[in-house]
């Protein structure tokens, strides 16, 4: 590639390259812009490539996606903590809802992040070529 943007037309877009990507919370594409300008809300365009960012559809798949995650990861966690130490309801709350609350709040823009660089790799809604 002789080109001043290498990123303009990519032949091959690797998915498990993306998804990770997306998982850090970067770019897609080229892995160094971020993929977000608060939260959850993405950037318009990439601060490195300029990859357009706004062709993304993730809606509310990263919300299942991350109580699935969570759900399956805690929820054992705390029924095994309840039959194996007898816990009070109070210790119960203290220490399963921050836990419940921050692992949502840490996998939910990586999962969507996820979810749109998987996009990206396929292709889809907005990031075809010729969009
Ligand atoms: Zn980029």
């Amino acid at each position: 590639m002789t080109d001043k943007n290498a990123y303009s037309l990519p032949m091959k877009r690797s998915w498990p390259k993306s998804i990770s990507r997306g998982f850090r919370k970067k770019c897609p594409q080229c892995g160094r812009g971020s993929l977000y300008k608060g939260y959850l809300k993405p950037n318009a365009q990439c601060d490195e490539c300029s990859l357009n960012l706004s062709g993304h559809q993730a809606d509310d798949a990263p919300p299942y996606i991350t109580m699935m995650i969570v759900g399956h990861l805690v929820i054992p966690l705390a029924l095994a903590h309840r039959q194996f130490f007898d816990p009070s309801l109070t210790s119960q709350f203290a220490i399963w809802t921050p836990i419940l609350l921050l692992a949502t709040f840490w996998l939910l823009p990586r999962s969507k992040g996820a979810l749109i660089g998987l996009q990206w790799a396929h292709r889809m809604h907005g990031f075809a070529d010729n969009a």
